[in-house]
């Protein structure tokens, strides 16, 4: 198997047999990321994708049903690329059963709406795209690379498509005093193209980012950790909206999940007490004890 790096994916893909189809990140700007900063944007020859596939077709482990297409935004693929490689896997290995990856924004808008209800039709489901914010500010000064009208374009192509996504919110990201701010924009962002699940990670930066040199330099003040549990109160509030809600990543001290809009109470009080049984400092500590995401 080619891999060009070491595998990428949300915890909940964890049961997934890996394929790697791209390497690195098609925008690799963002000022928060730590990943992939080693590794070019490249797509994998095809002939490599088939000989990957043949491999594990010959492997005795069929302990997967789901394909999770390796890279930062393996979506990046044009539409009939990512159709060989489905028929290649359907092909070789007929017990999977649908197939994932990470995408940006930008890797729908070159698809038509006919073309990802194909790519629905050919298995790919819960794709995760890194919305992070609907604040526009915000997605400027982070470098997204794109705008929320241009992500609620191509998000709203993906809906009417039946293709299914998750959204990926970046809690704290605004930095100190801009929670409500973010929660408010992505919530409003998030009402009007409902995803089948939220998946809510915190900010937790590393050395090698733009952005940890912006606090040494004072220009960004992190978010303190009660604020953050404020701002997922303020975004589960204002979700009016059918979905599901994650907070169970490793960035996140406080865990909750639940579906929305029923658990909205419930959710929120998970928060209530969260914030009033953990003093800021131990938060914080718990922050600074993770060595990597
Ligand atoms: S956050 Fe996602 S889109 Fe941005 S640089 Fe990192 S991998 Fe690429």
């Amino acid at each position: 198997m080619h891999f060009a790096s070491g595998i990428v994916r949300p915890p909940f893909e964890a049961g997934c047999e890996f394929l790697q189809v791209t390497s690195g990140c098609s925008h690799n700007s963002c000022r928060f990321c730590t990943f992939y900063k080693d590794a070019r944007f490249a797509v994998s020859d095809l002939e490599e994708v088939k000989g990957d596939i043949d491999e594990l077709s010959k492997s005795p482990w069929h302990h997967y049903n789901r394909i999770w297409l390796q890279g930062a935004d393996a979506f990046a693929l044009p539409y009939d690329r990512l159709m060989k490689i489905a028929e290649a896997i359907y092909e070789k290995l007929p017990w999977v059963k649908s197939i994932g990856a990470f995408a940006r924004a930008t890797n729908f808008r070159n698809k038509s709406t006919r073309e990802l209800e194909m790519l629905a039709d050919a298995g790919y489901s819960r794709l995760t795209v890194g919305i992070e914010t609907g604040d526009d500010e915000l997605l400027a000064w982070m470098n997204k690379g794109y705008d929320a009208d241009f992500a609620l374009e191509q998000m709203e192509k993906v809906n009417d498509a039946g293709l299914t996504w998750v959204g990926q919110f970046l809690n704290g990201l605004g930095g100190y005093g801009y929670g409500d701010e973010s929660a408010i924009a992505t919530a409003e962002f998030y009402n009007k193209v409902p995803p089948m699940l939220i998946y809510t990670a915190s900010l937790t930066l590393f050395k090698d980012t733009p952005l940890y040199g912006e606090v040494l330099s004072d220009t960004f003040r992190e978010a303190t950790e009660i604020e953050r549990l404020e701002e997922l109160k303020v975004l589960i509030d204002r979700l009016g909206c059918e979905t599901e809600i994650r907070c169970e990543h490793v960035s996140m001290p406080v865990k909750l999940a639940g579906r929305l809009p029923e658990d909205k109470e419930r959710l929120i009080s998970i928060l209530d007490r969260g914030i009033v049984a953990n003093a800021d400092g131990e938060l914080e500590r718990y922050r600074k004890s993770i060595v990597g995401l």
